[in-house]
């Protein structure tokens, strides 16, 4: 799977744009599961320190042989832990159970503005990327006017920002912000969490002419707007059929077709409010 393109960030690194998602993969399915991917080609792995697996893919990661410089693993910082000290504890604690060294992309998993931490969360990430601990700082979840809010104190751009796209949710706005400002999206939940979605029968059509499943037309749609994405699955069957959408490409009226889609529908909670704190 060397067909996976990359994505270079304004900070010089770059990321495959295809990788396995690991939200909801159980604990003690993490492993096997990370380790059925690397298999078929993935070098990318999203994880987050909510998501109770970094153990699992850190022993994917050991059990794999793989040189790390192959490697791009992604884990994010929890809402509780914001704070400069609290970000230092939490950041190490990831990195242990990651049983890594450094990871290559940390984020602010979610802005909670009303919080009002994420700016001496962000000096915490400068920091651990100053070490060598990190090797590229972004954020998730981020409005325009938290990224705003960001960039004019701290004069640094976050080089991505994870947040909810899909068909249902195409975020044109944000993802023309992120692109203005030289931050590359990241799409999550990128086939809205595989519910009705896939059964839509404008899909079903696209799917039927180009020979391919409705989950790899909107995979493939991700791609062509330029998003980074990381489906989840724990079905090898699925993994593979996932990473299956490189040997073709849509038309502008499958595109056009697609974009008729959007519902401006969350599936997962709103920034503006959503808090642990
Ligand atoms: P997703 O859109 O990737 O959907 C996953 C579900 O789709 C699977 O559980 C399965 O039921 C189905 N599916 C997968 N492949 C399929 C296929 N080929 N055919 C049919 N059905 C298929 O949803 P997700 O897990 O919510 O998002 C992906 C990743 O995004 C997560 O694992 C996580 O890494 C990340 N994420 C981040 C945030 C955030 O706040 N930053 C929030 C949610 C998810």
């Amino acid at each position: 799977m060397s067909d996976i393109p990359t994505i270079k960030f304004n900070d010089g690194h770059t990321i495959p744009q295809l990788g396995l998602g690991v939200w909801k993969t159980p604990a003690d399915e993490t492993e096997k599961v990370v380790s059925t991917a690397f298999e078929l080609g993935y070098r990318h792995i999203d994880t987050a320190a909510i998501y109770g697996n970094e153990e699992g893919v850190g022993r994917a990661i050991a059990a794999s042989g793989i040189a790390r410089d192959q490697l791009f693993i992604t884990t994010k910082l929890w809402n509780e832990d914001q704070g400069y000290d609290s970000t230092l504890k939490a950041f190490e604690l990831s990195l242990k159970k990651l049983g890594l060294d450094y990871v290559n992309l940390y984020l602010i998993h979610w802005p909670q503005p009303q919080a009002d931490r994420y700016l001496d969360t962000w000096k915490a990430f400068q920091h651990l990327k100053e070490q060598g601990a990190i090797r590229s700082i972004g954020v998730s979840n981020f409005r325009e006017e938290d990224l705003d809010n960001l960039i004019a104190k701290s004069g640094e751009t976050p080089v991505a920002n994870q947040i909810e796209v899909h068909p249902l949710l195409q975020q044109d706005a944000l993802r023309a912000y992120n692109k203005k400002h030289d931050i590359v999206t990241e799409a999550w939940s990128p086939l809205a969490q595989g519910g009705e979605l896939l059964k839509n029968e404008v899909l079903q059509k696209i799917a039927q002419k180009h020979g391919k499943s409705a989950a790899q037309v909107v995979l493939r749609w991700h791609i062509e707007l330029g998003n980074v994405i990381f489906p989840k699955s724990v079905t090898p069957n699925r993994i593979k059929e996932n990473a299956d959408i490189f040997d073709f490409s849509l038309d502008s009226d499958d595109l056009k077709a697609i974009a008729g889609l959007n519902e401006n529908k969350r599936l997962g909670p709103d920034p503006s409010t959503f808090s642990s704190l």
